[in-house]
């Protein structure tokens, strides 16, 4: 088997057992991406010099025992909006094109002590705004299964990386969908661990109450084991907490038998793709073949995620963005006079359009005037959205569904109408808004071809239920097994 098409813990095992060693196995990834990214754009950059260094820094550790993590040695791609010290953390966006943070995310440090060899930084979304990797400013990532469609967003780098073998496995972020929509448009896995699972710290920001990092791969056990790595506490993030639930042995166990599954039946009403809803109810019919009880129940309070999170990403966003100035860091006009013209022309020329609509949206939002009726109202339907959660799960152990309600779109299609580009994230954004995590497992093709994803979304600190219940499908099917041929 060639080293790209092992899976990560595949690859980790080889090289614990000496077949491969790391620099090999990075070797083979850096080789791959030369070649074959060209038409993908998955890499915003490459560290070539610095993965084989550490490769064999890596090595040295294994030998000796001081690597001893399940991914001890393997290769990884990070999302360009992960803080890598010393290397390039762009965003995709002009503003922060030549920004070189002075210090590592806390899921970096955390992968570091782990032994795994980061490739480089992937394309997405300008700051992780939208869900075609189109509003990237160093162009779009084109999807592997076929390069006319988009690879979904904003982690489309990362999914498609994953999805054409130019990464085993690789970390994303998701605010609404971020993971688990290209995770779906490309065939792979995506993970969007419960709100505070994992730490921030040295995440760009979009929307902070609902970003998380999260794992991508090509089978549920290699998120798992990946997952592993990253979660926990951490002092740096407030709102990162210790989760007493997750047990990686209970994850890789892969068992469903005896669980209760619910299906929102709005998630299946007339919006959806008919071959997108076939392939959810043939996965819901995998299920009870493998001992779940499966019912669908009512969740009308659908139809509030997508204006409720608009407002509430957008009302976040234009904080959190406030603080690209020209000044402190990141793109300074050269065409500026003084002060206030710094500050305007900066902003004016360094962000993309999709990001400028965003901050307009967020300053009127929260405008005086406009705060009760907008801002205030989406919390008060958060704080519905959050009790149709508890409520569901006084019943069912987890709920699934499609992560969108079509396959992948042609590219240049959304761009044109963000509306309709806002309707597409109805399935995913109310589970940031209710903070549980959620996972994107392969299940199934369209007639052209391209792949479906359907969700399975868990109690909150309940990843190893939702991963233990992707292993039992995945050992049952094999859609996560096929790949798109290589371009
Ligand atoms: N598509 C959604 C948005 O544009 C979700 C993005 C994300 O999860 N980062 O906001």
């Amino acid at each position: 088997m060639q080293i790209t098409d092992m899976t990560a813990l595949e690859l980790a095992s080889a090289i614990k057992a000496g077949e491969v060693s790391v620099r090999e196995a990075t070797e083979s990834f850096l080789d791959a991406i030369e070649k074959r990214d060209g038409a993908y754009h998955c890499y915003n950059t490459v560290c070539r010099e610095e993965a084989l260094r550490r490769a064999d820094e890596v090595q040295k550790g294994i030998d000796e025992g001081v690597y001893t993590s399940p991914l001890a040695g393997v290769p990884i791609g990070i999302k360009d909006n992960i803080c890598t010290k010393g290397v390039k953390t762009t965003c995709s966006s002009k503003i922060l094109e030549n920004f070189v943070p002075t210090y590592d995310a806390t899921v970096i440090r955390r992968l570091r002590d782990a032994g795994l060899v980061m490739l480089g930084k992937l394309n997405m979304d300008e700051f992780a705004m939208g869900s075609t990797t189109e509003t990237s400013a160093t162009g779009v990532t084109h999807n592997p299964w076929n390069t006319d469609r988009v690879p979904g967003g904003s982690s489309g780098g990362a999914a498609a990386a994953v999805a054409a073998k130019l990464a085993p496995v690789a970390l994303g972020s998701d605010t609404g969908g971020s993971i688990r929509q290209p995770a779906s448009f490309c065939g792979v896995c995506g993970l969007k661990p419960t709100y505070g699972a994992v730490s921030r710290y040295g995440l760009v920001a979009y929307a902070s109450s609902l970003d998380q990092i999260g794992p991508f791969g090509r089978t549920a056990d290699d998120c798992a084991a990946l997952f592993s790595l990253i979660e926990g506490k951490d002092e740096k993030d407030g709102t990162s907490m210790v989760n007493p639930k997750f047990d990686l042995e209970k994850a890789l166990k892969g068992e469903i038998a005896g669980k209760k599954i619910g299906i929102p039946e709005d998630y299946l009403d007339e919006g959806i793709a008919p071959e997108v809803k076939a392939a959810v109810l043939a996965a819901a019919e995998a299920y009870k073949k493998l001992g779940a009880v499966v019912e669908t129940f009512p969740m009308p309070i659908v139809r509030y995620a997508i204006p409720a999170y608009y407002i509430i990403a957008c009302a976040e966003a234009c904080s959190n963005l406030s603080r690209y100035d020209g000044i402190k860091y990141g793109y300074k006009s050269p065409n500026a006079e003084n002060l206030m013209e710094t500050y305007i022309k900066s902003r004016s020329e360094g962000f993309g359009m999709e990001v400028k609509r965003r901050i307009m949206l967020g300053n009127f939002v929260l405008s005086s005037g406009y705060y009760d009726a907008y801002y205030n109202k989406a919390l008060k339907a958060k704080k519905l959205i959050q009790q149709a959660f508890f409520d569901a799960f006084e019943t069912y152990d987890m709920l699934l569904g499609p992560v969108a309600p079509t396959t992948a779109l042609k590219i240049g299609e959304s761009l044109s109408d963000p509306l309709k580009m806002y309707l597409g994230d109805i399935y995913t954004v109310m589970i940031n808004i209710a903070g549980v995590p959620s996972m994107a497992i392969p299940c199934g093709f369209d007639s052209e071809g391209l792949p479906v994803g359907m969700q399975l979304i868990g109690k909150p600190f309940c990843e190893a239920e939702i991963l233990a219940a992707a292993k039992a499908y995945q050992s049952v099917t094999d859609f996560h097994k096929q790949s798109p041929k290589a371009e």
